[in-house]
């Protein structure tokens, strides 16, 4: 389908040549330290359970991980859809940079990819370590699992959309469980809510309209994506109202189930070496001298 353009303008008679501009892509990665398997797996191998949160449906909860340990999130129940919101936890400014991991790795992340902070510290904060819906791949519709192009069900667009005000998007659950840790009022814990991994959502673009779509989770009873914490980390999560994701969000119309978070403490050994990346060494001169 033809993009639809409500001010149709004259198409120049070298079109089909500029369209065939070849692409490239934009941030080349192969700079970066590549993903070192043998040292997750090593580490990960006799790793022990610290801690588990229970992530009720339609509401959120924060968790702490020590940098070195590593966390998973699980579907304990039912396919369910989690929006993820991660933050230093020394320091909340520096926040996970969906946007950015986007451009770096894709879309969709799994296994090796690496989840980075805002400018102007941009490292990673977490690295993909396990991933029980890698083999998802990319389907006949172009959607993938885990995605960083979607934002988080929130009130405002809802409100927006429909005229209805509903209390349980995630921003709001986000918003509730930062502040519950916090201690201080979900108006205050507001602005620390950013843009989301959303955890077994399988979502993409139409191909004819490029619109964002999503379709029911390929998540399943069991599954789980596991990191490793690359930094002393405070996160968030929300069981979005949305559950699957197969219809609809921003309702109670779904069904929709708990999500779990269990956080593991490797063999100290296994981290002889391992050391918290730096942040950016960039001056931040910006070229004013
Ligand atoms: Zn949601």
């Amino acid at each position: 389908m033809e993009r639809r353009v409500l001010a149709p303008t004259a198409t120049p008679p070298d079109a089909a040549e500029r369209r065939r501009a070849k692409g490239v892509v934009a941030y080349p990665v192969e700079s970066l330290p590549p993903f070192d398997a043998a040292f997750y797996e090593a580490a990960r191998g006799g790793m022990k359970k610290v801690t588990e949160t229970i992530v009720p449906p339609r509401d959120g909860r924060a968790f702490t991980v020590p940098g070195g340990h590593f966390f998973r999130i699980v579907c304990p129940e039912g396919s369910q859809v989690g929006d993820l919101n991660l933050w230093n936890a020394r320091d909340l400014s520096e926040r996970f940079f969906s946007g950015k991991t986007r451009a770096l790795h894709a879309t969709h992340v799994s296994t090796g990819d690496r989840l980075w902070s805002t400018l102007p510290t941009l490292r990673p904060m977490a690295t993909i370590t396990h991933d029980t819906l890698a083999w998802y791949g990319w389907d006949q519709d172009g959607a993938g699992v885990h995605d960083v192009i979607g934002t988080r069900c929130d009130p405002y667009t809802n409100l927006l959309l429909t005229g209805a005000e509903y209390h349980h998007c995630c921003h709001s659950n986000l918003s509730r469980a930062l502040a519950a840790e916090l201690n201080i009022a979900p108006r205050e814990a507001e602005p620390h809510i950013h843009d989301v991994l959303n955890v077994f959502m399988c979502t993409g673009f139409t191909r004819d309209t490029h619109q964002y779509f999503m379709k029911a989770s390929p998540a399943r009873r069991g599954d789980y994506i596991e990191f490793f914490a690359e930094m002393d980390l405070l996160g968030a999560l929300s069981a979005c109202p949305g559950g699957d994701c197969s219809a609809s969000h921003s309702s109670d119309e779904a069904a929709c189930h708990p999500l779990l978070v269990e956080v593991f403490r490797p063999t100290a050994h296994t981290l002889a070496q391992w050391r918290p990346p730096a942040a950016s060494g960039y001056s931040r001169s910006h070229g004013a001298g």
